[in-house]
């Protein structure tokens, strides 16, 4: 199984790897930069080189580079909008040089202008930041649907990849947490939260799981991640998530609230449960 957790890149990319193979993991979430989306660290091509050595000889699965989750593409203000493609810009091609690998990003909020708006600037940032043969998927993140956020139907997920012409280049990262907080029942009906997702965008696009039990009940548009088994969701309904034929190959990653040893313990329950 591909299972890892959310780890701090301030060390660089070996360093991660080191440390998700030292809690069992063999995949692993990091931010590209910090969340208020300042510079990135300057990028350092004997790490992602020993990096992609580590990777290799340890049957890493994809890893996923997270986007500051403070970029917002769909603002009112076009200055925040801008910044937001450029700062998306520059973590894609900086991801070039570790290839083959995902960029997770949240689609934003649209404060107000609606969602029809909200989802046309964020395919607007998507067809000026992909280009035809870059190797990295780029994943729109489901969301809680606090505030005004985009992206929390599965609707809004496909409005978007229909706006965009180099749609090859897009998938769809599931936070349990967050499709629960925005209503649908993964709990009791997990095949038909599945089916819906294959009618509206396809299972094919689904590219990994964000892992995360939720501090809240199913609709409460809250997003407060919580640790596996102590939240609403439960620990069945994560394992018939993690083992679900449809998924069960997927990246799956850990966002809960632990340090490494935290980590470590769940990562351990998932794998055991892994057939
Ligand atoms: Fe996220
Ligand atoms: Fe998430
Ligand atoms: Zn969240």
């Amino acid at each position: 199984m591909l299972i890892g957790c959310h780890l701090s890149a301030s060390k660089g990319y070996l360093h991660m790897a080191r440390e998700a193979a030292s809690i069992g993991a063999n995949t692993f979430q990091f931010f590209t930069r910090n969340p208020r989306g300042g510079n990135a660290r300057p990028l350092d091509l004997r790490d992602t080189e020993a990096f992609r050595a580590f990777a290799q000889e340890h049957a890493f699965g994809q890893i996923l580079a997270h986007a500051p989750y403070t970029l917002n593409g769909c603002s009112a203000d076009p200055a925040i909008r801008d910044f937001a493609r450029r700062t998306m810009a520059d973590d894609l091609q900086r991801l070039e040089a570790t290839p083959g690998n995902l960029y997770n990003f949240h689609p934003g909020s649209h404060v107000g202008q609606g969602v029809e708006t909200g989802v046309q600037y964020i395919a607007d940032m998507l067809n000026s930041v992909l280009w035809a043969d870059m190797q990295t998927t780029v994943l729109l993140e489901t969301m809680a649907g606090k505030g005004s956020e985009v992206g929390s139907s599965f609707e809004e997920l496909q409005a978007i990849i229909d706006h965009v012409e180099l749609s090859d280049h897009l998938g769809i990262c599931l936070d349990t947490c967050h499709v629960h907080d925005a209503g649908y029942d993964i709990v009791h009906d997990l095949d038909g939260v599945l089916t819906a997702f294959d009618r509206v965008i396809g299972l094919d696009r689904l590219k990994a799981l964000h892992i995360n039990d939720s501090k809240n009940p199913r609709s409460a548009r809250k997003d407060r991640h919580e640790k596996l088994g102590e939240g609403h969701i439960g620990l069945d309904a994560i394992l018939r998530i993690t083992e679900h034929p449809a998924l069960r190959h997927l990246p799956m990653l850990l966002e809960t609230p632990n340090e490494l040893d935290g980590y470590a313990r769940e990562i351990a329950i998932l794998k055991e449960h892994h057939a």
